[in-house]
């Protein structure tokens, strides 16, 4: 039969990437297929890199305010030429996706560029053309919600069409203040934007450690951004002058903007690839449900990634990946493991591994908490730092670290040797014995585990 894979794997993203070039590096015959004209999936193209990008830009846009208000270094207002900072994003997207052509054609992965569907469990038509399949990795992730009986308007964005960097709105609405709605709310306030955030829970970053969240909050107003939690939005209308959202809730009034972004969550493609036809069990949500080895309940079938439900990070997406590609080529593998870390590349950054406090407590876990404040961390003052702190959650009878939340500058960075920690059953003791360089901030993870120990000196 002409057309015919060993290992499919469908869709192209951090998941479905991983997953081929690493059932490749096994001896596997890999085809890998997406409709899209670069490989990379939401992360690359239109997710974690590009936005990355521009909180890049935003955070110097930041820094050189601060050195003219704060340091006697005068900066004049920055220029903002949309077209080459567009380009300039869009050059760091092409050499990513660029180098993963390159890694798929030195592993020998076929790519097939269309949008796949199930016929039945040995079969997928892609395009209108049949392919049979050995086995199948479903990857095809997520996409975001659209909020129902919204207008069809130029101006209401998901987080897609705002990383295009259309234009910057005199005043944007934000509709979701979690992580994603955050780093745009990041973004386009350093662009110049006053934006407004409507969140329905009662903090932004719902799940984060409340203490950190509020310091992010207090942030993020800082830099003239409006947070309204416990709002919700119960009316749009779209006129010439502006959108205009009718809020009810902590907020209630209305808010009129020149652009609107939806950012409300993502919601898998599972349904997309009509897995009823191969038997593939699938929820109501969308999510293609898999064991610890990503197998679905058909036998030759996986899922990793986005489409196998939250949390939908590409981090996870990858590890799940290569899990698969293990599993599918006759290794033991399993993802057996809680610990997907959560970063919001904010200013400043929010990032959380393990248990927060509160869940410990929903969860009736035995813990305890110590957190150390940035405002007394020498690296962080030195570097024009504002507030910022590190907790650990740990158990009080075996002093193991169960979770840990840090808010400050790169405290996603930071957070790896939390996630390590955790992960290799740390102590307390491990890590305030463990010695941290000065003046850094990582030190400030070892003043936390010196303050739950009774150690401390630098407070
Ligand atoms: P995806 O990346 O969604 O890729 C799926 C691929 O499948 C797509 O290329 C799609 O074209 C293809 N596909 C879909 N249907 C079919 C079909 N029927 N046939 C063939 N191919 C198909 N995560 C982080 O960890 N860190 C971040 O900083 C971060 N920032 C983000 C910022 C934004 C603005 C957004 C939107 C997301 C962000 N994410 C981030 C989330 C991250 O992008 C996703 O979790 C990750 O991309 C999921 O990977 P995946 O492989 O499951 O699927």
């Amino acid at each position: 039969m002409s057309n015919h894979a060993e290992l499919m794997v469908i869709g192209a993203g951090p998941g479905g990437y991983a997953c081929a070039f690493r059932a490749a590096d096994l001896g596997r015959k890999v085809v890998m297929v997406d409709p899209r004209a670069t490989l990379g999936g939401v992360c690359l193209n239109e997710g974690c890199i590009p936005s990355k990008a521009l909180l890049h830009a935003a955070q110097v846009i930041r820094e050189t305010h601060e050195m003219t208000d704060d340091w006697g270094i005068g900066f004049a207002k920055p220029k903002i030429d949309l077209d080459k900072l567009r380009s300039k994003k869009d050059g760091i997207v092409g050499t990513l996706t660029g180098g993963l052509t390159g890694l798929a054609k030195r592993r020998k992965v076929q790519t097939v560029r269309g949008t796949a569907t199930f016929k039945d469990a040995k079969t997928v038509t892609i395009d209108g053309e049949d392919w049979t399949f050995d086995q199948v990795v479903i990857a095809v992730g997520s996409a975001p919600v659209q909020l129902p009986g919204w207008p069809q308007d130029d101006r209401v964005w998901d987080s897609t069409a705002a990383l295009e960097l259309r234009e910057i709105p005199k005043a944007l609405t934000i509709v979701g203040g979690g992580i994603i709605g955050l780093e745009m709310a990041t973004i386009y306030s350093a662009l110049g934007a006053k934006v407004t955030v409507v969140e329905l829970a009662d903090q932004i970053a719902p799940g984060a450690d409340a203490e950190a969240v509020a310091i992010l909050h207090a942030a993020l107003s800082a830099q003239d951004v409006t947070i309204h939690t416990e709002t919700k939005v119960s009316a749009v209308n779209a006129d010439k002058k502006a959108i205009t959202l009718t809020c009810e809730g902590a907020f209630s009034g209305d808010l009129s903007a020149n652009a609107v972004i939806q950012s409300v969550g993502r919601r898998s493609n599972g349904p997309k690839v009509t897995p009823e036809n191969a038997g593939i069990a699938i929820d109501d949500r969308g999510i293609i449900a898999v064991d610890a080895s990503c197998r679905t309940n058909v036998e030759n079938i996986f899922a990793i990634g986005d489409v196998t439900g939250n949390p939908m990070l590409a981090h996870r997406a990858t590890h799940q990946g290569h899990v698969a590609a293990e599993v599918a080529s006759g290794h033991a593998a399993a993802l057996d493991t809680d610990l997907i870390p959560s970063v919001a590349y904010t200013n400043p950054e929010l990032a959380w591994v393990g248990l927060t406090q509160a869940q410990a407590k929903a969860d009736g876990i035995k813990h305890k908490t110590a957190s150390f404040p940035w405002a007394a961390s020498g690296r962080n003052l030195a570097s024009g730092g504002g507030d910022g702190l590190t907790k650990l959650v740990y158990c009080p009878d075996t002093e193991r670290v169960l979770g840990a939340t840090i808010i400050g500058a790169n405290a996603g960075e930071l957070l790896a040797e939390c996630t390590l920690a955790i992960e290799m059953g740390a102590t307390l003791s491990d890590i305030a014995l463990s010695v941290h360089a000065h003046p850094t901030v990582s030190e400030t993870i070892g003043f936390t585990a010196e303050r739950a120990l009774g150690t401390l000196t630098d407070l």
